[in-house]
Formats: C-alpha cells, structure tokens, sequence
C-alpha cells in the first residue's frame, strides 16, 4: 500500500515561510510557469517538473477555508509513519497578513529564500522574528530549517552556500539548497525536517 495511504503514527504541522516569489508553493506542489532571466523553461524540465508530483511524492490538498494552501508528506522511520502536514502560505505574506492560526500547532518551519535574491535572504532573519512572535521556538520542540531555493539560476546566484550555511549556523537551524525546477534537495529537506522531528516526539515521554 502505497505510504500516503497507510494509516500514521504522528500527524505533524510544519509552515511554509518567506519572501513572496521565492518558490514556496513551487516546492510543494506542480509550478510549471518558471520564469526566469533571458531564459524559458524548456518542454523536458516542465515534465520532469510535472512527472515529480504525479509520482505521488507530495499530495496536494485542497484550500482550506482559511486562504491557506496544504500538501502531506509522509515517511516511515523507525517503523513508524510520520505524516507531514505542510502549509503554503497562498500569497498571504505579500500583505504581512500572516495569522496566528497559520502558525498554530506546528512542530518545523521551513524559512525560504531564494539563492538569486539577496533581499529574500536578507528578510531571514525578520521571518525567524516574526515566528518567534508567534510561536515558542526556544525550547527545542520546533525544529527549523533554512531553504535557498532555485539553486538551477547558477548563474543568476546573489547569495553563497557559505553565507546560507553561516546564517543557518547562527540561528542553529539545519540548511540546504533546493531547487523546485529540478527537484534537487526537495525530498531531502522535507525527509530531514519530518526527521528532525520525529527525533522529539520519539524522546517525549508518553
Ligand atoms: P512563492 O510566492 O514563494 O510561493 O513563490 P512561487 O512558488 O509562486 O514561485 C515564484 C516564481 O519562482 C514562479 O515563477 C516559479 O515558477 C519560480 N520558481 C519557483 N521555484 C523555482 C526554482 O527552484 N527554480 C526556478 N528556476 N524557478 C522557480
């Protein structure tokens, strides 16, 4: 049976955050309009863009009536399934118009940037604040994770692996680099964030 279907051990919330345009909704559900300088997505990427999700490893869910967008994820570790619940913020960050009740509950946060646009990796610290506004972060039970995505635009890059490594070093979150266009790095950061926190839910006491 296919691992969506079966039924899970933990049910876990994480949200989606960062500037607008850097490639949220992209990462989590089929973006076939990537643009990009004096370029054009070719017939073969858009494919294997599409090809990623029809393969089933992200479901994207219905809107729910709160304007905010949701795709599951699950994974098995240590014979357990660990289902991930992951929120998109639909566009509402352009208006700063982020609610509470996006943030409620969640156990991870994935804190995007995209390696192109230094103000988008600049904002990084602000989107932490504006977490920590919202939810405890300090006593280790939300994990957190730095994103650059779009790591495709070699050429179009403003911000080093190094500063995104440092950044995520300072704030002791986990790192990578991703690329929605290829799918590079997009399973590994959901598998390790999904992982990161099973690692406190399994050392909670029942
Ligand atoms: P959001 O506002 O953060 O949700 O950003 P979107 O997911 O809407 O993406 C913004 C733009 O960036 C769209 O034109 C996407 O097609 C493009 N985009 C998103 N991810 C990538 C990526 O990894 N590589 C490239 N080249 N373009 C991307």
């Amino acid at each position: 049976m296919a691992i969506e279907n079966r039924a899970y051990d933990f049910l876990v919330k994480v949200v989606l955050i960062g500037d607008s345009g850097v490639g949220k909704s992209c990462v989590i559900s089929p973006c076939l309009a990537v643009t990009f300088p004096n370029s054009y997505l070719s017939l073969p990427s858009a494919l294997a863009v599409l090809s990623r999700f029809t393969r089933g490893e992200f479901n994207p869910d219905s809107k729910s009536t709160i304007g905010v967008e949701f795709a599951t994820k699950s994974l098995e570790i240590d014979g357990k399934i660990v289902k991930g619940q992951i929120w998109d913020t639909a566009g509402q960050e352009r208006f700063r118009a982020l609610t509470a009740a996006y943030y409620r509950g969640s156990a991870g946060a994935l804190i995007v940037y995209d390696i192109t646009s230094r103000p988008s990796f600049e904002a990084v610290p602000q989107w932490i604040q504006e977490l920590k506004n919202n939810i405890k972060v300090d006593d280790g039970n939300m994990q957190l994770m730095l994103v650059g995505n779009k790591s495709d635009l070699a050429h179009w890059r403003a911000v080093s692996t190094d500063e995104g490594t440092a950044l995520a070093e300072e704030y002791k979150m986990s790192f990578m680099e991703t690329s929605a266009l290829d799918a590079s790095g997009v399973e590994e950061a959901f598998g390790t964030i999904l992982k990161d926190i099973y690692g406190v839910l399994s050392r909670r006491p029942t």
